[in-house]
């Protein structure tokens, strides 16, 4: 009896055990089929698989204020903005003008434009040399070439913008592509969301501020801009603001809204300096740069 018992126990144990075992083997054989069709994804997609990442990681990032450390400014000289200009120290750009919905450009404003070489592009006389310098190392880095699609548009293209694209494009007034400022990037065959799907457009997006451009609609930003994702939209601001700007993860908007009017700011080698009629003088300096930031003030780079 008692044999017999064990028998019949070890007959189910042996059943069970052998279920057990076709569970297992199908069990293992979804998570091969999974983790080959995971590889094949990778493989195949890395491109669009690390855009997707990195666009939700971004989305994750937004509503950061600027942090900048400000200096001790009581006794400090101040002279008036006009003065300034006339110092041999310092030259004046337009490179930090703020222009959205809300900062439109006036109509009687004038870019600063001129032709890109030879090339039938017409951009902002301040950002030509970081551009040349930022296309030389896309070409260094790539087997391939920088291209632009859209520069400088004038109130008059931006207006037929309009009337082509009402939904989309910009309010004449609006757009930064009227100062000259902004540049519209592309490798062949890479376009428009797909400049990220090309190694050379995920190296702009990351690598553009060192050379003063931002990108000025970043996934992160949406709300502050009102603009969506633009990874091809590259905007000149200069530096040091444009590596402040990336490595804060901030927008434009929220770097000129978060310079405080008469405060200096520092940062590296430089002294930053958001003033409306006067300038305050932070001691010695070697050269300056003053910009209009289209809210009625001026925005001064002291090296
Ligand atoms: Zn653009």
């Amino acid at each position: 009896m008692r044999r017999l018992r064990k028998c019949g126990l070890h007959a189910r144990d042996r059943c069970m055990s052998k279920k057990k075992k076709i569970v297992l083997a199908v069990v293992l054989a979804v998570l091969v089929c999974l983790i080959a069709a995971v590889v094949f994804v990778i493989i195949k997609y890395p491109n669009k698989l690390r855009r997707m990442a990195s666009t939700v990681i971004n989305s994750f990032n937004s509503g950061n204020k600027l942090k900048l450390k400000s200096v001790e400014q009581d006794g400090l000289e101040s002279v008036d903005v006009e003065k300034f200009m006339e110092d041999e120290r310092v030259s004046a750009d337009q490179s930090l003008m703020l222009i959205n919905t809300q900062y439109m450009l006036s109509e009687d404003f004038t870019a600063d434009v001129a032709e890109y070489g030879e090339s039938g592009v017409y951009m902002n006389l301040c950002i030509q040399d970081a551009y040349r310098e930022l296309a030389a190392a896309v070409s260094t880095e790539f087997d391939t070439k920088l291209y632009v699609r859209s520069a400088y548009r004038s109130a008059q293209e931006q207006q037929e913008q309009v009337e082509e694209n009402s939904e989309v494009a910009t309010a004449v007034g609006a757009s930064e592509h009227q100062a000259g400022l902004a540049l519209d990037v592309y490798v062949p065959y890479f376009a428009g969301m797909g400049f990220l799907d090309s190694d050379a457009g995920v190296w702009v997006n990351k690598n553009c501020q060192d050379y003063g451009f931002i990108i000025r609609y970043p996934a992160y930003g949406e709300k502050s801009t009102g603009v969506t994702f633009e990874p091809w939209h590259i905007r000149y601001v200069g530096l040091p603001h444009a590596k402040i700007i990336a490595e804060q993860k901030i927008t434009l908007e929220k770097y000129v809204e978060g310079l405080a009017i008469g405060k200096i700011y520092t940062y590296g080698d430089y002294y930053i300096e958001r003033c409306v009629d006067k300038v305050l003088l932070p001691g010695e300096f070697e050269s300056a740069v003053i910009s209009p930031d289209n809210t009625g003030g001026y925005i001064v780079t002291f090296k």
